[in-house]
């Protein structure tokens, strides 16, 4: 950063946090990348002091110190250790943006973020033409990296826009199923829902909603990112609804942690976000309102034993790492069993398991060890990302478990049972017709 340079608002709130920072280290300790290359520069430590000496202007900005700061899974395991109560996501987000201002964002990327994620038309297209690259059954894999493989049926195909409650209306939700749920993993989304019309809900998943941002400003494109927000506000902020709920931790996440940095108090979009945030919940967490209150809701047992992965976003951003295993404990006949350093990231990291894809599955491989010395027979996640990477990981391995996102088998025991449906598993080969 050149020295006569005034630091953006960015830069500025990076550095109040960096300014709390007292080089302790204990930030290292639960760092799952730090785990796998013992490498200072690539734990939080390390890279706050990096993006300390950027602006303090003892370093220049460049894509070596980009790579460097990408070096992280935004787990926010660090935040949460920190004791002296450094925001790790201020610093990550913000100093992600601070080095793209000044070192750029890859062209590729860049191309992605603020062409394809905002042009509804484009993505659908480069999905379509996604789902029939070459890789694996849930993997796609290109010049070194490595991807999410599209469902063919993305989920607006099989989840009308307002979906009937079953039985007597009790209320009506905004659903927001979040890109894994939509283009990858659609029969859980589906099932989502399925779960909520259940109970008596009319549930509303507006076809015209976009990415959550979380792609974007996570990568240092904030503009993108708000643009994407903004749209989100108009579509759900001004619906009549009980709740606006999502299962994917990293959208839920976002809707109450990083729009917060978008829309600061004075911006255009803030009170529409204060709005709107007061309404967000986490699926699980609702599910959870709603089992205490009711005794109608007639689950079915399910014989399995069960490992939950406290999946970070759920756990490190939102705090709600109990929601899963609270909501498990309604299911006659499950047997939960935990293991050790439940807390420990899955390795997705969103653009970390593109960029990085050798690192992510070392770091999926080592937390599927500790889960199967829980002698769990099925693991149970709480967001897609690590549903997928976790799945793809263990399915490499040949491992006689499965990866469940705990929707699933809340799914089960209330509807799948009651159909005689033989595994709580969705796989897009439990294919839904064209
Ligand atoms: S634990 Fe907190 S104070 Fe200690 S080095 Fe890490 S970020 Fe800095
Ligand atoms: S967010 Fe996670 S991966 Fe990134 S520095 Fe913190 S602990 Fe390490």
């Amino acid at each position: 950063m050149a020295p006569e340079m005034e630091l953006s608002t960015h830069a500025q709130t990076a550095l109040e946090q960096i300014e709390k920072c007292t080089s302790c280290g204990l930030c290292k300790d639960v760092c799952p990348v730090f785990a796998l290359t013992f490498r200072e520069a690539e734990s939080p430590r390390g890279k706050i002091n990096l993006l300390r000496a950027v602006l303090d202007a003892k370093l220049e900005s460049a894509p070596e110190t980009a790579d460097v700061f990408n070096r992280c899974l935004l787990c926010y395991a660090c935040q949460d250790a920190c004791p002296a109560g450094v925001s790790t996501e201020k610093i990550w987000i913000s100093g992600r943006q601070t080095i793209a201002d000044e070192a750029g964002i890859p062209l590729l990327k860049s191309l992605f973020l603020k062409q394809f994620l905002t042009n509804s038309s484009l993505w659908k297209t480069a999905l379509k033409v996604g789902a029939k690259l070459p890789g694996g059954d849930t993997t796609i894999k290109l010049k070194g990296m490595r991807f999410p493989r599209p469902s063919q049926n993305r989920l607006d195909r099989i989840l009308p826009e307002v979906l009937e409650p079953r039985g007597k209306q009790v209320g009506r939700i905004a659903f927001f199923p979040g890109c894994m749920l939509t283009e990858v993993f659609p029969h859980i989304g589906l099932k989502a829902a399925e779960i909520l019309a259940h109970l008596g809900y009319e549930v509303i998943t507006p076809q015209d909603r976009v990415c959550c941002g979380a792609p974007a400003f996570n990568n240092g494109d904030m503009d993108t990112g708000r643009k994407l927000a903004q749209k989100n506000l108009e579509v759900y902020s001004h619906m009549e609804v009980d709740a606006v709920i999502s299962p994917d931790a990293t959208c839920g996440g976002a809707f109450r942690h990083e729009y917060d940095i978008l829309f600061p108090p004075g911006s255009i979009g803030h009170s529409e976000h204060r709005e709107f945030r007061k309404k967000v919940k986490d699926f699980g967490e609702f599910l959870l309102q709603v089992f205490s209150k009711r005794s109608d809701v007639g689950f079915k047992p399910v014989e399995n034993v069960v490992s939950v992965h406290d999946s970070c976003h759920l756990n490190h951003l939102q705090h709600k790492a109990d929601v899963p295993r609270k909501l498990l404990s309604y299911i006659p006949e499950l047997k939960q069993v935990e293991s050790p350093r439940n807390e420990l990231c899955c390795g997705f990291g969103g653009s970390y398991s593109v960029i990085f894809p050798s690192e992510s599955k070392a770091i999926a491989r080592r937390k599927l060890d500790f889960m199967q010395s829980s002698g769990g027979k099925t693991f149970v996640v709480g967001s897609p990302g690590c549903l997928w990477n976790l799945r793809t990981e263990a399915a490499e391995l040949a491992l006689d478990v499965s990866v469940v996102h705990y929707l699933e088998l809340v799914w089960y025991s209330l509807i799948g049972a009651a159909k005689q449906t033989k595994s709580p598993v969705s796989k897009e080969s439990d294919s839904v017709a064209d």
